[in-house]
C-alpha cells in the first residue's frame, strides 16, 4: 500500500467509500463526484499508478479489474443501454489519482467518446 494514494486508503479501510463490488483483487465504488447516473470505480486493491504499469507488472490483474467493471455493469442494470468504461492514463487523459481505476458509465446516453 502507498500511504499517500487515495485509493490505497480506500483499499485500507482509511477512507469512507460506497462499495458496490469486490473481489479477492479488486474493489468497485461509487465515484464521489458522479458524470452519469450510475459511476462506479474499478480499481485493483494492489497500487498501480496507470495502466502502463498495470500492463507491464500484472497483465493478469489488469484483466481482473476489466472483468470486475463488466460485473458491476451487469449488477447495476447497464447492459441492455450499454455502458462505457474508461481507463484514464497519464497527462492527457486528465489523470487525477494515480492508482490505476477503469470508470464505469452508463445509466443515459453518454455523449460523444471525447470532446473537441
Ligand atoms: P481520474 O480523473 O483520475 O480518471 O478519475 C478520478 C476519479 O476519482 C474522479 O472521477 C473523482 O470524482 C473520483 N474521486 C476523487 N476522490 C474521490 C474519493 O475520495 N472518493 C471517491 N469515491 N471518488 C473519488
Ligand atoms: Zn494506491
Amino acid at each position: 500500500m502507498a500511504s499517500d494514494c487515495l485509493f490505497c486508503r480506500i483499499v485500507a479501510g482509511e477512507i469512507p467509500a460506497d462499495i458496490v463490488h469486490q473481489t479477492a483483487t479488486t474493489l468497485a465504488f461509487r465515484d464521489i463526484n458522479p458524470k452519469a447516473p450510475v459511476h462506479v470505480l474499478v480499481i485493483p486493491r494492489a497500487h498501480h499508478g496507470d495502466l502502463t504499469a498495470i500492463g507491464a507488472a500484472d497483465p493478469a490483474l489488469a484483466g481482473e479489474v476489466l472483468a470486475a467493471a463488466a460485473e458491476v455493469a451487469k449488477a447495476e442494470g447497464l447492459t441492455g443501454g450499454g455502458y462505457r468504461v474508461i481507463l484514464n492514463s497519464g497527462p492527457h487523459s486528465g489523470q487525477e489519482v494515480f492508482h490505476v481505476h477503469a470508470h464505469v458509465l452508463g445509466g443515459a446516453p453518454l455523449g460523444p467518446m471525447v470532446s473537441r
